[in-house]
């Protein structure tokens, strides 16, 4: 997987700030409006207005897939005001208090158990000092009115905390099955699928003069059914294994795919074709001069491999058959070569 993202975790917190800051919006606009129009308070309503509409403006970015760091900082803080104001001012006997206890999960999920800990933290100071100094004085009421606000506060905070860390561990593990292939240990299909929407996704920006060049290698076993037939599937396994670890050596990164058998995929950003064709020989004299050393055999592998780039628009089917072709161009022309669209093959030395 790409680096332990965990897309699932992601989503979830994007799915909240979305509604959540819908939710803000309109229940800020509804105070602005009982200030305004009940209470005659026309500046702190022009002030909560203003709050309001700017909930609703990052509920519609967030609605078009667009949530800035900013965004959830001001949605907090907005969140946060609206409560505190409200018990601030408020009877106690009214219930204003019972929003606070909303507070703690909101900030563990939103921001992560680390920062949500340390708002959680923070912000009990101005609450207990608040709740102390409007509780009744009579039989140690603001003694105990606090300490049932600081156990229930901090327990809607550790449950969260508890749900969160475990379901950041359970999506991890369901996105690890997901999209990484078990043998190898490299992506699998629908990793790269997913790569291709994003990419997709990403609009190409016109003022850029140069656009960034993406290229794909596919990388193919020669004979490889030859392997499996004369040391045995387990071998092949094994075969399969450090090949992809040597893919990984010579990538210095994650972005390896495993698209069928004894198929891999190498993504290449910014590279030009000189620059990915370069790249995919160095693969090429490397597999060839490597003895892969297993179960007491030494095996000498060779591979073709296949160069494609990426066009944004071009749909998975389509590109896989672009590169499946430049990678059979090669086996045909005699394997243990580099194809590349116009680009003659070159021989191996
Ligand atoms: P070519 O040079 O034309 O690619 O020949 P090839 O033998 O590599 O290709 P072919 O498609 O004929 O056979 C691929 C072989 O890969 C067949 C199958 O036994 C083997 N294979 C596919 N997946 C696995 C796997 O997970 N483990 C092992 N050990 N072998 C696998
Ligand atoms: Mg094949
Ligand atoms: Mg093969």
């Amino acid at each position: 997987m790409t680096s332990q993202t965990n897309f699932l975790l992601l989503e979830t917190r994007d799915t909240l700030h979305k509604w959540l800051s819908l939710v803000t919006g309109v229940l800020i606009l509804f105070f602005s409006f009982l200030n305004v129009a009940i209470l005659n308070q026309a500046t702190i309503g022009a002030i909560e207005a203003i709050f309001g509409l700017l909930n609703l403006y990052f509920f519609r970015s967030a609605y078009q897939g667009k949530i800035y760091k900013w965004h959830s900082y001001m949605l907090i803080f907005s969140l946060t005001t609206t409560v505190f104001y409200a018990f601030y001012f408020a009877d106690l006997r009214a219930g204003s208090i019972y929003w606070l206890l909303i507070l703690p999960p909101l900030y563990c999920l939103l921001t992560g158990p680390k920062l949500g800990l340390f708002y959680t933290i923070l912000l009990s100071i101005p609450a207990i000092s608040i709740l102390f100094i409007k509780s009744d004085t009579t039989d140690l009421i603001p003694y105990r009115s606090v300490l049932n606000f600081v156990l229930a506060y901090f327990l809607s905070y550790a449950i969260c905390y508890l749900y969160e860390t475990q379901y950041a561990k359970s999506s991890l593990l369901l996105e690890k099955m997901a999209f990484q292939d078990p043998l190898t240990g490299a992506q699998n299909r629908h990793a790269l699928k997913l790569f291709f929407d994003d990419f997709n996704k990403d609009p190409v920006d016109p003022f850029q003069e140069e656009q960034e060049e993406t290229r794909l290698l596919i990388i193919d076993i020669d004979l490889f059914k030859k392997v499996n037939d004369e040391f045995g599937h387990d071998v092949g396994d094994s075969v399969l294994i450090e090949m992809a670890e040597l893919l990984r050596y010579c990538t210095d990164n994650d972005e390896i795919y495993r698209i069928g058998g004894e198929e891999f995929l190498i993504i290449l950003k910014d590279h030009t074709s000189t620059q990915a064709f370069d790249f995919a020989e160095k693969i090429r004299k490397t597999v060839e001069n490597t003895v892969f050393r297993t179960h007491q055999k030494n095996i000498k592998i060779t591979v073709s491999i296949g160069i494609a780039e990426l066009k944004k628009g071009q749909s998975f089917r389509e590109f896989l058959r672009v590169a499946d072709k430049n990678l059979y161009s090669a086996k045909n022309k005699g394997r243990n070569l580099v194809h590349y669209g116009a680009m003659s093959v070159t021989e191996a030395v």
